[in-house]
């Protein structure tokens, strides 16, 4: 992204032009909840295909497709029963509620647009050391934080609120029959970890990936796609043997920030931060976040976390079964430890949309041009008749539907050329392609370039293949 772009702005883009709306719109809107529109799910899906072949075309991961609903018992295990909780706060006189530490952070921005950085780095390091309830009860009441929507400081105490949504299995609405919708898709992963090493007969080290929906009852859903209450993930766990997982959690690290780069993601744009030791969540040995600069601020994007052998042995005790990978070759077994990569598919797809955001003049005029890299952009390509006459339509048209057999190609022939480039800049199709009276003579066409608007002329015929090169 080369102009700086609101969040505002984007939103409006996004239903503008087909992206994304709000979930149950004519209703008002559902909380935390969004819908991919044309254009939307197609980047979605691209966005999801790159990391899915990046991560399963090689030898040594395998893909899979757990169910949303899983048994209960995975959730006491994975320790989401019990620990899957967000510390929030009650104003009592506006009634809201919020995540106590979302309110310290908020507080910590205003503090820093003032210019206070010293008090907001102080806050900073408070924040940072709070663990319990009490921790960031104190630091609200003591820095005198205020309700933004009410403006007053009468809080409650700091609760502790799980994040799990709740549904029953069967016709009766008991305690017994109690299932979660899945808030992250790794435990999928865990629990097919024998399944998977038998039937493929892979050799640690090696992964499973799964893409797939999640949901979380977020107190605070905001900033779009960045956090709400059904969102899609992109994992990876990858087995290895215990000693070995410092080597590993380096080598994954270096490989998801590559294939940002790869994407075309601004290196200045993306930085790692690690979790303090003390802030571990409690499966981990060692985190990391990829985060990228949002026009609300930087935010996580991708975790990568060394989780050691707390899942496998945690359902080795909860299933009595065991969770172990036996090593011919050392005639050894153990239980492996694990290197997660955790990406959202929906909180990528919008800043692949944000990073792709641009405006600049063509012949004068301004225009919003959507600078995605080829192979995520909606469309691949556009097709017009320069005129709706001379055969024209029926050249553009056949050719459309040739290359539609391939690539998702849009035929347009309605309003001037310059109208018809821009709506495609505004979609962020990397190419248009004009057939006029030479074509109907010659059979050659003109391909504009998106983000050039430069113009070249080759054989309608030659097409396929010179998109295939590009997209
Ligand atoms: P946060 O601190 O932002 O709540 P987290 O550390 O709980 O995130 P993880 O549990 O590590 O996140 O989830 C992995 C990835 O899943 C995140 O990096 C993010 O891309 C995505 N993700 C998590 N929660 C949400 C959400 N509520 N909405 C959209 N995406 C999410």
């Amino acid at each position: 992204m080369s102009v700086s772009v609101s969040l505002e702005q984007i939103v409006s883009l996004a239903k503008r032009r087909g992206f994304v709306f709000q979930s149950s719109d004519i209703y008002g809107g559902l909380n935390g909840c969004w819908d991919y529109g044309p254009l939307g799910v197609e980047l979605m899906n691209n966005v999801k295909e790159a990391w899915w072949r990046a991560m399963t075309y090689r030898d040594d991961i395998e893909g899979i497709d757990a169910s949303i609903l899983m048994h209960p018992r995975v959730w006491e295990a994975s320790g989401h029963v019990g620990s899957f909780a967000d510390p929030m706060i009650d104003n009592k006189t506006s009634k809201k509620r919020y995540r106590a530490d979302l309110l310290i952070e908020d507080e910590i921005t205003r503090l820093q647009k003032k210019g206070k950085d010293e008090d907001a780095v102080t806050l900073q390091g408070k924040l940072e050391k709070a663990a319990a309830p009490e921790d960031y009860y104190q630091i609200i009441v003591d820095n005198g934080i205020k309700d933004p929507v009410g403006g007053t400081d009468d809080w409650t105490e700091v609760r502790q609120f799980n994040l799990m949504f709740k549904t029953f299995i069967g016709p009766i609405e008991d305690s017994s029959a109690v299932v979660y919708l899945r808030p992250e898709t790794a435990q999928g992963i865990f629990v097919n970890f024998n399944n998977v090493y038998q039937s493929s007969r892979q050799k640690v080290p090696f992964g499973i990936a799964q893409i797939g929906k999640a949901f979380r009852n977020e107190i605070n859903t905001r900033n779009f796609l960045f956090r709400t209450r059904e969102f899609e993930q992109m994992e990876m766990q990858w087995f290895v043997k215990p000693g070995d997982d410092e080597k590993w959690y380096e080598y994954w690290l270096e490989e998801r920030q590559n294939w940002f780069g790869e994407y075309g993601i601004s290196s200045e744009k993306l930085r790692v931060k690690p979790h303090p030791y003390d802030k571990l969540a409690h499966y981990a040995k060692a985190a990391m976040d990829v985060e990228y600069e949002f026009p609300f601020g930087w935010g996580e994007v991708e975790g990568i976390h060394n989780r050691t052998d707390f899942d496998l042995a945690q359902h080795a005790e909860f299933s009595n079964k065991k969770m172990e990978y036996f090593d011919q070759a050392e005639n050894i077994r153990y239980v492996p430890y694990v290197i997660e990569t955790s990406i959202g598919a929906s909180r990528s797809t919008m800043m692949f949309l944000i990073d792709a955001y641009d405006e600049d003049k063509v012949g004068g005029e301004k225009r919003n041009v959507l600078r995605f890299h080829p192979k995520l952009a909606p469309y691949k390509v556009a097709i017009f008749p320069l005129i709706k006459k001379e055969g024209m339509p029926e050249f553009a048209q056949k050719l459309h539907k040739e290359l539609q057999k391939n690539y998702k190609s849009f035929y347009d022939e309605s309003g001037a050329i310059g109208r018809r480039y821009r709506r495609q800049d505004e979609a962020g199709t990397p190419f248009c392609v004009t057939v006029d009276g030479d074509t109907i003579e010659d059979g050659t066409v003109t391909v504009r370039d998106r983000d050039t608007t430069e113009q070249l002329r080759i054989t309608a015929e030659g097409l396929g293949a010179w998109l295939a090169e590009r997209v």
